[in-house]
């Protein structure tokens, strides 16, 4: 069976040890497979993304002692596939316009702007006001209909599943029942970007031929939309392992804002990657 996995950051902030964690477990992974290793460069979102930032995430990766195949794939060089991947499913009524704000949307639904989020379904707009405000020049983001979505896979709704050969935040693991519905309606396409993360991550994942999808339980909860997705648009299902997230002495996960843990911090104060290996048991 062929095996390929991905590393897939987003360039808003410097690595620090969890990306490190991340990363070599799954370039470990397809080493032990014989597969391959694929470095992905998630930069949608061009107001948080940055240049330097990309250039510090290869030296960094390249300092680990990871190899990679070229040329890396960077979302923002691809908007137009995903813009294909949105006209197709909107023209399978799949989608649904929003023009709302994120203030408006938690107002709607009773909760506090950056409070908690109750899965998110504004529903579509009226004929005449969705008329009126495209009129307007209003951006506009493209949601995933989950109602839409139940439709078009009948009965196959009830056998989304995905595997995981890791674990998720609670211990899931095994054949896991994909709940696409506790997601909400999702963006796929956002105001400012034209595409969203979930849409581009399993677009590219199809398209790459990903096997195993590696990465951090804090994107367990993603695996039970992505599989919809991929299940709407007939690609693959990827096996996934989710791994444990690293936390720092104060218990709490690594974050790109805290840039005393940063891998280029570590290496300045001499650290070794034989050091910083056998610190995270990878
Ligand atoms: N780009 C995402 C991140 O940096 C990872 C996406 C994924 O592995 O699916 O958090």
């Amino acid at each position: 069976m062929s095996f390929v996995t991905r590393f897939a950051p987003s360039p808003t902030g410097l690595l620090h040890r969890g990306h490190a964690f991340s990363a070599l477990t799954a370039h470990r992974a397809a080493r032990e497979a014989g597969g391959r290793f694929i470095l992905r460069i998630e930069d949608i979102d061009q107001t948080r993304c940055r240049p330097d930032y990309e250039a510090a995430l290869l030296e960094d990766l390249a300092w680990l002692g990871l190899d990679w195949e070229t040329p890396v794939r960077r979302q923002s060089d691809h908007l137009a596939d995903y813009a294909a991947v949105i006209d197709d499913m909107n023209a399978r009524g799949l989608l649904y316009r929003c023009f709302r704000t994120r203030r408006e949307i938690m107002e709607g639904i009773g909760q506090a702007p950056h409070g908690p989020a109750d899965p998110v379904r504004p529903g579509p707009h009226a004929p005449d006001q969705e008329a009126r405000l495209l009129d307007e020049g209003r951006a506009f983001a493209w949601r995933l209909s989950l109602d839409r979505a139940r439709e078009a896979l009948g009965e196959g709704w009830d056998d989304l599943a995905f595997v995981e050969e890791g674990a998720g935040p609670d211990g899931e693991t095994g054949v896991i029942h994909a709940r696409p519905e506790t997601a909400g309606d999702v963006v796929l396409a956002r105001k400012d970007a034209g595409v969203a993360y979930h849409l581009a991550a399993t677009h590219d994942d199809a398209l790459q031929g990903v096997t195993h999808v590696i990465r951090g339980h804090d994107l367990f909860e993603a695996a039970h939309i992505q599989r919809l997705i991929q299940a709407l648009m007939g690609w693959p299902a990827p096996v996934y392992r989710h791994h444990r997230l690293l936390t720092g002495p104060d218990g709490k996960r690594y974050a790109k804002r805290d840039r005393s843990r940063t891998l280029a911090e570590l290496r300045a104060a001499g650290m070794t990657v034989e050091q910083l290996r056998g610190e995270l048991g990878v």
